[in-house]
């Protein structure tokens, strides 16, 4: 508690009814949540398995469990949940499925098997190919649901015949996923919601359970999930949720910042304390943070201030190319870590967009320099984890279809595309899972004795693997199961050459290895879990994190900077400040600066001690090279407290815009 200043301990401290604290980047938001934590476990007396705290990224959940442990005896910590708000609404479904219609080993949907079912509803329905459209199509059913729109009101509510045709496709992805016994990713909230809003006894039941709730990162909440803490928490409001409206930059997946302001309509009595003092970064940094987001319209007015050291100048360094400016990075990086002895973990490189990364790290690699990339290409987007995974799924429940898919002909089983389609169209006829049609087709079917045959076998073999896989010692079945389908000798066939061949598979091994580490961990205590449930964390962790790694060790981070937010680096470099990429070109088309700008303050407020801004002067885009603007954020970065690097005479426009070409801007455009 001495740590804190008076005005964070009093937010700790207040347990009287609900509580916002509302307070810029860097104040100690997230850190009051992990403290009162503490507070109300051991100074209330709150047993830990009646408080739950919620956040956006499974990175985030875990650190803060982290730190509650260290703050608090392991023994009371018990039973606490720390988690995302979708694993949460899994806990949930899965404790009361029977109430919501689903069986026990339901699938979880990802995106991509979301997206080839809807594909497969639009060839099949209205023999049109989604193709473009597939996005957008999505996109406006997810928004639906995340604003808690059921099908039927989707369709009454249908502005025009676009919106009608998509409420339709909407119903009859919704009577699928039943059918598939499988929810979505959106379906994770939604459901647990309609469930509360529908049986008062299962509601009072979760409400007995979670006594006090906290929420972190509130801005970024989406209808949905409001719903959910409000049904939560009831008219005893024992809660607190902090958040900044400037952080909020999730609008387009249906985020409502306005949930801040809602809190005091919906609860009168709402306690409101600000926190006004970065703990973070520099003055120099905090001050460019707030000349930039002064810029926006402002509900809330903050103040912060820092009394950090004033720090070095923020650095923006002109480079003549794509190439130039990825090369610059990394030369930088290694410069400071040799001169000044930083290690490679203090340094972050933020992007607005995951193709950014690609340059940069193949300019790493040429430097040998170890980097880790949170949500990029993620192990679990890997094809040989996704065929795995879809193994799994099949095998946990299946009547999972998109996993059925996925593996039939995985590795080659020569069953063609019409005796596919048959049993398609079989299963859609009597709206059973293509696992259950298996079963029941018989040769009236018109599917050829030999189609039949190979289907059988294979359904044969996934009851069997199935079967073992709960009976007995679940890793060495799994382990089986590989060898069974000859997975490896498929690699060998498919995966170019033999050193990938084996890396892939290597692959495979690790994710055997985490299963059997999910399974050792909880055993003899209350958190032993079963094969099933390993399984399914799988699933949600492949979706939530796009491998956030547990590794630690010694790496510059590459993230995005959407990935970044509540997380913290020495040293910051943003890449690619040019019009069109920050502000993204569709924000500018869609006159949506004000997101854009939110995102540049996170990026800024991420760094502690040094931040470097980089952009191309040229790049190459659809093959041709082309003069780029740099980004307007960079203008409104207050003139002081920037240093201009890499103009040179032949750049009169970047010239013009700051007359500052001073001789470390000169040596600057030499090194770039
Ligand atoms: P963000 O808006 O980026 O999520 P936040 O408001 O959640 O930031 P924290 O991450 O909790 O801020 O805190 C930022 C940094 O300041 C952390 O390193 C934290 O340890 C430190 N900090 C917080 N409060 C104090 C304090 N009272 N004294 C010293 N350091 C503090
Ligand atoms: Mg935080």
């Amino acid at each position: 508690m001495s740590q804190l200043n008076p005005r964070q301990r009093e937010a700790v401290r207040y347990v009287d009814g609900p509580m916002l604290v509302l307070a810029g980047a860097g104040s100690g938001k997230t850190s009051v949540i992990t403290r009162k934590m503490a507070y109300l476990i051991e100074q209330v007396g709150i047993p830990g398995r009646h408080i739950a705290a919620l956040t956006f990224t499974n990175k985030a959940a875990r650190e803060m469990k982290e730190r509650v442990t260290r703050l608090v005896d392991r023994k009371l910590t018990r039973g606490l949940t720390v988690s995302t708000f979708h694993n949460l609404g899994l806990n949930m479904i899965k404790e009361e499925h029977a109430h919501l219609g689903y069986h026990p080993g339901f699938s979880i949907f990802d995106a991509e098997d979301a997206k080839a079912l809807l594909q497969d509803l639009m060839l099949r329905e209205a023999s049109a190919d989604a193709g473009d459209e597939l996005n957008d199509i999505q996109m406006t059913i997810s928004n639906w649901k995340n604003a808690m729109w059921v099908p039927g009101h989707a369709l009454s509510r249908a502005a025009d015949e676009r919106e009608q045709r998509i409420a339709l496709i909407y119903q009859r992805y919704q009577e699928y996923l039943k059918a598939y016994n499988a929810v979505d990713f959106d379906d994770l909230i939604l459901l647990p919601v309609q469930l509360f809003k529908t049986n008062p006894e299962v509601l009072d039941k979760w409400r007995r359970k979670i006594r006090y709730m906290l929420v972190d990162e509130y801005q970024d909440t989406n209808l949905c999930q409001y719903e959910l803490v409000k049904l939560l928490v009831a008219e005893r409001a024992a809660f607190t949720v902090v958040g900044d409206d400037d952080q909020s930059i999730y609008a387009w997946r249906g985020a409502r910042p306005e949930n801040l302001a809602t809190l005091k309509d919906d609860f009168p009595s709402l306690k409101i304390v600000k926190l006004e003092q970065n703990y973070r970064s520099t003055s120099r940094i905090l001050r460019c943070a707030n000349t930039v987001i002064a810029n926006n319209p402002h509900v809330f007015e903050k103040a912060l201030w820092s009394d950090h050291a004033i720090g070095d100048e923020i650095r923006i360094i002109r480079c003549r190319s794509e190439d130039a400016e990825a090369e610059r990075i990394a030369t930088e990086i290694l410069d400071q870590k040799l001169k000044k002895g930083i290690e490679f973990r203090d340094f972050a490189v933020l992007y607005r967009g995951n193709h950014q990364s690609r340059l940069l790290e193949m300019k790493l690699q040429a430097y040998q320099i170890p980097y880790r990339i949170s949500g990029g290409q993620s192990f679990f987007s890997r094809n040989e984890i996704k065929d795995a995974m879809a193994y799994l799924r099949l095998m946990i429940n299946p009547d999972d279809d998109a996993a059925f898919l996925r593996v039939v002909n995985v590795p080659r089983r020569e069953i063609g595309p019409t005796t596919l389609e048959q049993l398609g169209n079989y299963s859609r006829g009597r709206q059973i899972s293509m696992f259950k049609a298996l079963h029941n087709l018989g040769a009236e079917e018109h599917v050829s004795e030999r189609g039949l045959d190979k289907l059988r076998r294979f359904a044969h073999w996934t009851d069997r693997t199935s079967q073992r896989l709960f009976q007995e010692e679940p890793i060495p079945v799994i382990k089986q199961l590989f060898t069974d389908i000859e997975y490896e000798e498929w690699l060998h066939q498919h995966a170019g050459t033999p050193k990938q061949a084996e890396r892939r598979m290597e692959n495979i091994w690790y994710l055997v290895d985490s299963i059997q580490r999910m399974l050792d961990d909880g055993k003899g205590t209350a958190d032993e879990i079963g094969i099933e449930d390993a399984i399914s964390r799988l699933i949600l962790r492949d979706m939530m994190e796009q491998r956030e790694e547990e590794d630690d060790s010694d790496k510059v981070q590459l993230l995005t900077l959407h990935a970044s937010k509540g997380l913290e680096f020495p040293h910051v470099f943003i890449m690619g400040l040019e019009e069109e990429i920050l502000p993204h070109r569709s924000s500018i088309e869609e006159d949506n600066i004000e997101e854009e700008r939110r995102l540049m303050y996170v990026g800024i407020t991420r760094a502690r001690q040094t931040l470097a801004l980089t952009y191309a002067a040229q790049r190459k885009q659809y093959g041709e090279k082309i003069e780029t603007i740099p980004s307007r954020f960079l203008d409104e970065l207050p003139e002081d407290d920037v240093l201009w690097e890499g103009l040179g005479d032949t750049d009169a426009a970047a010239n013009q815009r700051k007359g500052k070409a001073t001789l470390s801007a000169l040596l600057g455009d030499l090194g770039a």
